[in-house]
């Protein structure tokens, strides 16, 4: 049995597989998520999320344990796997943030992290759902495909891993 979760390069782990048809490979797109932070504390005790604009879920609010306040992700779309955050982006989240907090400071924001969504859609497409591929789709016994898992990837994860394990047992 062989469950390809391989994320980002979940694809081409499948399409190196000998005798997977490539009919059933989906084209994946790289949506980037930029995050910046601020230095002082952010007053806030609790998550913001804006509305979702296209291919994200908008500029929210993050905090981690200690209490320092992230902002993102954006959405970049880029043919490269590169983790770096552009400073010049930040621009755009001042607009956004101060939507909910107009009293943040000019120059406060500094780049914090990125992280890089494997998209089945593209800019201007509807949005796509998860896709998992069992022997009924793609004719190779034991073999699931995880494509595609993206936000909200993590809060399904155990709903996803009860998914696969069923195809599974219905496939011994
Ligand atoms: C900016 C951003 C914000 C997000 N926000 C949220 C959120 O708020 N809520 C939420 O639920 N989800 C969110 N997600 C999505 C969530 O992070 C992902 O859905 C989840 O991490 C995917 O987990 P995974 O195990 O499928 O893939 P990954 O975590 O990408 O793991 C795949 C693993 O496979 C490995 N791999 C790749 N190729 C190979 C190979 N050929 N052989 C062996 N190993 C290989 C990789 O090294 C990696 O360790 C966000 C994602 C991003 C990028």
């Amino acid at each position: 049995r062989l469950v390809n979760a391989a994320g980002l390069g979940a694809v081409a782990l499948a399409g190196s597989i000998t005798g997977f048809d490539r009919r059933f490979l989906p084209g994946l797109r790289y949506a980037k998520g930029n995050y910046f932070s601020v230095a002082t504390r952010a007053p806030f005790s609790h998550l913001i999320y804006p509305v979702p604009e296209p291919g994200g879920l908008g500029v929210h609010l993050t905090l981690d344990l200690g209490g320092t306040a992230r902002f993102g992700p954006d959405v970049e779309w880029t043919d490269a796997l590169d983790y770096r955050v552009d400073p010049a982006r930040g621009t755009r989240f001042y607009a956004e943030i101060r939507k909910y907090w107009p009293e943040l400071a000019d120059g406060s924001l500094q780049p914090a992290y990125s992280g890089i969504r494997p998209k089945l859609s593209g800019p201007g497409e509807a949005n796509s759902d998860f896709v998992i591929q069992d022997t009924g789709t793609h004719g190779i016994a034991g073999l699931v495909n995880l494509f595609g898992i993206e936000s909200p990837g993590l809060t399904s994860s155990l709903a996803i891993a009860e998914h696969v394990t069923r195809i599974l047992l219905e496939h011994r």
